[in-house]
C-alpha cells in the first residue's frame, strides 16, 4: 500500500471537518455512502474524496492509517461509521483457485461470497504478458432466500434478512483485498451468490452505483449481472433504472408446471409473464440476456426440453447458460451425466443460440451457493 505524503497544512484540521459528528446516520457502514452522500458528512468536499481513496484503491481497514486525514476528523470518522462490517470466518480453497468465503456481519449473520479465476495469466513467445487473469465474483445479496427453491441449498435456511448496500460492496473490497488485487485490476460481479437480488433491489441498486463510482472501485456497469430467479415486476423496475447492468434468468424449465416444482415463485410469475418483462429490458447493443438453465438428472436434461427451449428464447438476443445441477446433502436431485449435457447445448447450438456449459469452478469444495454456510451450521 502507498502511504501519500501529507502536506503539513493538510492535516490540520478545519471546524466544518467535524460536520459528521452531527449527523446521526440510520447505517453505520461505511460502504453503504455514494461519493456525494459523504461529500455531505465531511467538508470540505475533497475529504470525501480521499477517505473514498483510502477505502476503495487502498483497501483500508482503519482511520488510522488514512495518513493525510486530520487526526480529529479520523476519530470523528471512527466514532460516525464502522469498518469492517463483515468477518471471513472460514475460506475453502480449490485446486482451480476459486475461494469460497463465509462471511459473518456485525450482528453475526453469515452469507457466501465466491472469488473465481476465470483465466490465468498468458505469456507470448518472448514471455511477454498477451492477456491478463480474468477474475469474477460471486456476491450474495441477501442472508438466505424468500423463494424457495427446491433445488437450491441457501433456500433450505429460510429468509434472515436483507444484507445492506454496504455489506454488499464490502464482499468486493473483502475480496479485492484478500486476494491482494489491484485497485485498477478490472474484474466481473455476478449477484449469483446466496438470495434473490431483486428482492433487495434499493440496496442492490445502491451497490452497483457505489461499486461502478469512478472515484471508488470503478466496476463498470456492464460487467456486473443481475441473476433473478423471476420477480417480473422488479425486472421491470430495474430496466427502469437504467443502470446498464446486464439480466439473468434462472429459467431452469421449459414449462410452467415443472417450473412452478422447481422454483415456487413461478405460481405468481409464470414463464411468459418473465419472458414479457424481459422483452422490454434495456440491453448494451452488444449484450444478450442470459438465460441459465440447471440441468437436473433425468428431471430436465431430455432433447425435447432443449426444443421447447429454442421455440421459447424466440425472438431474443439470448445467450444460454448450461449449469449442471451441483449435488448436497439437501437435495435429491442429481448431477447430469455430460454426453446429455453436451448434445443439449448441440442442439441448442445447431438452432443458432450461444449456449455455454458453466464449468464447474470449485467443485471440489462447497460450490454451489448456500452450501458452505450449511455445512458451517450443521457443523456447530
Ligand atoms: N436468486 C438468484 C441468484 C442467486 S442463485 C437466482 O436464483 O437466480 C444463483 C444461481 O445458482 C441460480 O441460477 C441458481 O439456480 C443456481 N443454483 C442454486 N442451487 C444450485 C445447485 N445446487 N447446483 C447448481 N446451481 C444452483
Ligand atoms: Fe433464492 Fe436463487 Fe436459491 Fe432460488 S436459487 S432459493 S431464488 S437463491
Amino acid at each position: 500500500m502507498t502511504i501519500h505524503k501529507t502536506n503539513k497544512d493538510d492535516t490540520k484540521t478545519q471546524a466544518s471537518d467535524v460536520k459528521t459528528s452531527r449527523v446521526s446516520l440510520q447505517d453505520r457502514n461505511i460502504y453503504s455512502y455514494h461519493l456525494d452522500e459523504l461529500e455531505q458528512f465531511v467538508t470540505p468536499k475533497f475529504r470525501a474524496k480521499q477517505i473514498y481513496n483510502w477505502l476503495y484503491k487502498h483497501y483500508a481497514i482503519n482511520t488510522e492509517s488514512m495518513k493525510n486525514i486530520p487526526k480529529n476528523l479520523q476519530e470523528v470518522l471512527q466514532q460516525a461509521f464502522s469498518f469492517p462490517n463483515i468477518t471471513p470466518i472460514r475460506i475453502e480453497e480449490s485446486n482451480d483457485g476459486t475461494k469460497k468465503y463465509l462471511f459473518q456481519t456485525n450482528d453475526g449473520a453469515t452469507f457466501e461470497s465466491v472469488f473465481i479465476k476465470m483465466r490465468e495469466k498468458e505469456y507470448d513467445e518472448n514471455n511477454r504478458v498477451k492477456k491478463g487473469e480474468k477474475y469474477t465474483f460471486c456476491v450474495s445479496s441477501q442472508v438466505g432466500c424468500r423463494v424457495g427453491c427446491v433445488f437450491c441449498s441457501t433456500a433450505k435456511g429460510g429468509f434472515v434478512r436483507n444484507l445492506s448496500a454496504g455489506e454488499i460492496v464490502e464482499q468486493v473490497v473483502a475480496l479485492k483485498r484478500d486476494n491482494n488485487l489491484d485497485a485498477h485490476k478490472s474484474i466481473n460481479i455476478v449477484f449469483m451468490g446466496m438470495g434473490e437480488p431483486l428482492d433487495n433491489l434499493n440496496n442492490v441498486a445502491k451497490a452497483i452505483k457505489i461499486l461502478s463510482h469512478e472515484e471508488g472501485l470503478c466496476i463498470a456497469t456492464r460487467r456486473q449481472t443481475i441473476s433473478t430467479s423471476g420477480i417480473a415486476p422488479q425486472i421491470e423496475r430495474l430496466g427502469a433504472m437504467k443502470l446498464g447492468v446486464q439480466i439473468a434468468l434462472s429459467l431452469h424449465a421449459v414449462d410452467d408446471a415443472l417450473r412452478s416444482r422447481l422454483i415456487p415463485m413461478n405460481k405468481v410469475y409464470n414463464i411468459e409473464r418473465v419472458l414479457e418483462a424481459l422483452r422490454n429490458f434495456p440491453l448494451d447493443t452488444r449484450k444478450r440476456i442470459l438465460f441459465e438453465y440447471l440441468v437436473i438428472k433425468d428431471i430436465n436434461d431430455d432433447l425435447g426440453s432443449a426444443k421447447k427451449l429454442v421455440k421459447l428464447l424466440h425472438g431474443f438476443r439470448a445467450k444460454v447458460n448450461l449449469i449442471p445441477f451441483n449435488p448436497h446433502a439437501e437435495s435429491e436431485f442429481q448431477r447430469p451425466c455430460p454426453e446429455k449435457m453436451q448434445n443439449f447445448a448441440d442442439y441448442l447450438y445447431k438452432k443458432g443460440i450461444v449456449a455455454t456449459i458453466r464449468e464447474s469452478k470449485g467443485i471440489d469444495i462447497s460450490a454451489a451457493c448456500g452450501q458452505l454456510r450449511a455445512k458451517q451450521i450443521k457443523m456447530q
